[in-house]
């Protein structure tokens, strides 16, 4: 089964920039409720799509106090949990950033095995890629981050 998800958060000057569970070094960093791990968050609701099991949103609600001023990496441990408990294990992930800057491919490597360990996979089936939007759009205006995720579970 395939899941897919996706996910944006605004940006703004002194705020910080977490990604894929990495502090990364810049200038500009995500406005949220939670860490802004905008990544982390596609992450979830591919894994959560792939069980047709809801979205992020309705897994940890800002409301929630459980969740509140949770890491991300929690967020996606939780959704790896829920979809074992139902009989699923995660096969593989691919993911995508999109961001106009800083460059990812410096934090890749920490980035995918951190999602590895998060989601008990081998880091061989985490991918990661990045791209900027060609100063095109709220992304290549530094107005916001995006991330893509696909998964693919297997009954257990
Ligand atoms: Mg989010």
């Amino acid at each position: 089964m395939v899941g897919f998800g996706y996910d944006v958060h605004r940006l703004a000057p002194g705020e910080s920039l977490i990604l894929g569970g990495i502090d990364i070094a810049s200038d500009v960093g995500t406005v949220a409720h939670s860490d802004g791990d905008v990544l982390l968050h596609a992450i979830v609701d591919a894994i959560l799509g792939a069980a047709a099991m809801g979205d992020i949103g309705e897994h940890f609600p800002d409301t929630d106090q459980r969740w509140k001023g949770a890491p991300s990496g929690q967020f996606v441990e939780h959704a790896v949990n829920i979809i074992t408990q139902a009989g699923y294990a995660l096969v593989n992930l691919d993911a995508t950033l999109v961001l106009e800057r800083p460059k990812i491919l410096p934090y890749k490597q920490a980035m995918r095995d951190r999602i590895a360990e998060l989601c008990g996979l081998p880091v061989e089936r985490v991918s990661l890629k990045a791209t900027t939007s060609e100063r095109v759009g709220f992304v290549g205006r530094l107005e916001g981050v995006q991330a893509y995720c696909i998964c693919e579970l297997q009954p257990r």
